[in-house]
């Protein structure tokens, strides 16, 4: 058993200094939310994150940076782009937010398929770096696998989580127009942000033109006009600078450093540490539950344990899926809660693949560099009510319109004519892409290695994560149905563009360690509890059944809310 094997110092102070109510691992978003709900019900709660501290606003060291104050105006140099060729292919990573992302070298794993495994180890992981698109799944989404015959069924239905994306809403602060769509159910919206007059004709002729297809203002987690809510956490209204993945000196968007985290430590029931790497779960058999984890410090490596009656596992999809392998014991030879096998198997993602650029005339008289976060979305269209093409599920669209740089390839303009001719606003460009559902599938997996371990002494994570056939059907569609649509709004010179790029670069990986009603075929029950062990709840993307075609976060906060609610009833009644 791998917790034998390590030197546990239960230091000064003993057993009782480190025991409490609950322990949450992992601080980012979902984290965040464990945090906030079971602090606020009274729970002695410990948050161990891996990663270094980052308070909020004290620990933002490029928020206020302007491009010239950065060495490399704000470019990574071609060094460290080679050094880090995963990361370099985020578009979020640039020098001034290259701080908070993982890099290559530091947190290795094999890839026995190509997967961009995308991470920010910190307090609050990588909710500071997230782009804050909000939209709730609907009941097609939940619906799905039971309909379509893939995966298993949900153990929940839409109905039930929306009071929780309700509770999650309005804390987080989500802005958003009400559409009255069923494929993206309403919210508790903040304003929504204003699309600029290109998105505005593109969005007025899709919806004259298609009976099928509604496009909407995208939906953020950005305070657009703070409520109370949001005033008392201590964040102010989104300035629109578009900076965010700095850490925001406003609080504009939702991270859990300007939001969970701080709420949770205001109750006085909050110890978080960072600094401290999960190593496993460790189970009583006697007592027939989890009693609590095993940690190494990040730096001194020294191994502690710490006990809890609860226990939230939020590591991230990939790295909950890590500590729960590597969880073995008597009980649970093969990984926690591993009685049937599936732990680590239907890793599901988005299929991001797709995009089309094209230009849009006129408008020259309206000067607009989107400065907001947010641009137009088209909610998923396809085998919306019943199976209608060659592929399974759907994608959605996110599109946006924006005024490129003058044309500087007149080779006369030099000096002060080249300044004034990139000075120049360009023409109107149109950027589209689509977030397509993946059906989740066995051989989709995650494993241990048994060969290589990293410099904590924890095995090295194999990812097998790959496109199938589906995938290539549903990019097919999404190009043509892309260009299709461009062409009837007037746009020109429209590129379709397959970027065959690896799963991960999504950043939304998605299962592992799936619900579902029967123990033989799902991991966690519908409450996110083990099958096998009630008192542990896997609340983040690792949960997932299917990945809907929906950006996910909003729902694992949501998931999350529910659980950790549900644990702290469990455990008034003395179920857990
Ligand atoms: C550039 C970018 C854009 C994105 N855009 C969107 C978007 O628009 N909409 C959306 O819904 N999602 C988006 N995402 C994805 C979103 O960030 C994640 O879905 C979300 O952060 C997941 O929350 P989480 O709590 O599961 O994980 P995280 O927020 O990653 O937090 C996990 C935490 O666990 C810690 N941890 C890991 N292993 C251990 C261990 N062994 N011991 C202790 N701690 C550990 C990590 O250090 C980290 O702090 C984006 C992500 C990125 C990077
Ligand atoms: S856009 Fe809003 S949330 Fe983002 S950095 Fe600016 S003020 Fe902060």
């Amino acid at each position: 058993m791998p917790g034998d094997s390590l030197n546990v110092n239960i230091n000064a102070g003993g057993v009782a200094k480190n025991t409490f109510d609950a322990i949450v691992i992992g601080s980012g978003i979902s984290g965040g939310w464990a945090a906030k709900e079971l602090c606020e019900k009274g729970l002695k709660t410990l948050v161990l994150e891996r990663g270094k501290d980052v308070v909020h606003l004290k620990d933002y060291p490029t928020a206020t940076k302007n491009p010239w104050d950065f060495e490399h105006r704000g470019e990574i140099p071609i060094n460290t782009a080679k050094e880090n060729p995963i990361l370099s292919k985020c578009y979020a990573y640039y020098e001034g937010s290259q701080h908070f992302f993982v890099k290559d070298k530091e947190h290795p794993y094999v890839q026995e398929k190509p997967f961009d495994w995308i991470r920010g180890y910190q307090v609050g992981g990588k909710s500071l770096l997230w782009a804050r698109a909000t939209q709730r799944w609907s009941k097609y989404d939940f619906e799905g696998p039971g309909r379509d015959g893939f995966a298993v069924e949900w153990p929940v239905t839409y109905d039930e989580m929306a009071p929780w994306y309700s509770h999650v809403e309005l804390f987080a602060g989500i802005s958003g127009n009400k559409d009255g769509l069923d494929t993206m159910p309403d919210g508790e919206f903040l304003p929504p942000w204003e699309l600029n007059c290109v998105e505005k004709e593109i969005q007025e002729k899709i919806n004259s033109t298609y009976t099928d297809r509604r496009s909407i203002i995208g939906r953020c987690a950005h305070l657009t006009k703070p409520n109370q809510i949001h005033l008392d956490q201590g964040r102010q209204q989104c300035q629109a600078r578009t900076l965010c993945e700095r850490g925001c000196p406003f609080g504009g968007y939702f991270s859990s450093n300007a939001s969970t985290l701080p709420w949770a430590a205001k109750t006085g029931n909050l110890t978080l540490r960072p600094d401290s790497v999960v190593h496993s779960i460790i189970y009583d058999e006697q007592k027939g539950k989890a009693t609590g984890v095993r940690v190494i410090d990040a730096h001194t490596k020294e191994a502690t344990e710490y006990f809890a009656k609860v226990i939230f596992v939020n590591a991230a999809c990939l790295n909950s899926n890590l500590i729960l392998l590597n969880s073995t014991s008597n009980r649970f030879p093969n990984g926690f809660g591993n009685d049937n096998g599936l732990l680590g198997k239907f890793v599901a993602f988005h299929n991001y693949r797709g995009t089309l650029t094209a230009s849009y005339d006129g408008h020259l008289d309206q000067y607009y560099y989107t400065r907001k976060p947010t641009g137009a979305m088209l909610p998923n269209f396809r085998n919306v009510h019943k199976q209608e093409t060659d592929f399974l599920r759907g994608y959605m669209m996110h599109y946006s319109a924006g005024r490129g740089r003058g044309d500087a390839s007149n080779k006369e303009d030099i000096g002060g004519a080249f300044k004034d001719a990139i000075s120049e606003a360009g023409g109107w460009g149109v950027f589209m892409m689509m977030q397509g559902e993946t059906i989740p599938k066995e051989t989709n997996h995650v494993r241990l290695s048994k060969d290589v371990k990293d410099e904590w002494g924890i095995p090295q994570l194999i990812t097998s994560v790959g496109y199938d056939d589906n995938d290539e059907k549903l990019l097919k569609d999404f190009l043509e149905q892309g260009e299709e649509m461009l062409t009837k709004v007037g746009c020109k010179n429209i590129q379709t563009n397959d970027s065959k790029q690896a799963p991960g670069l999504d950043i939304h990986e998605m299962g592992g360690v799936r619900m579902g009603k029967d123990p033989k075929t799902s991991m966690l029950d519908k409450w996110n509890a083990f099958h096998n062990c009630k008192n542990v709840f896997v609340t983040d993307g690792a949960a997932m059944v299917s990945t809907s075609t929906q950006n996910p976060s909003l729902t694992f906060m949501a998931f999350t809310a529910r659980a950790a609610n549900h644990a702290v009833e469990e455990l008034k009644k003395g179920n857990i």
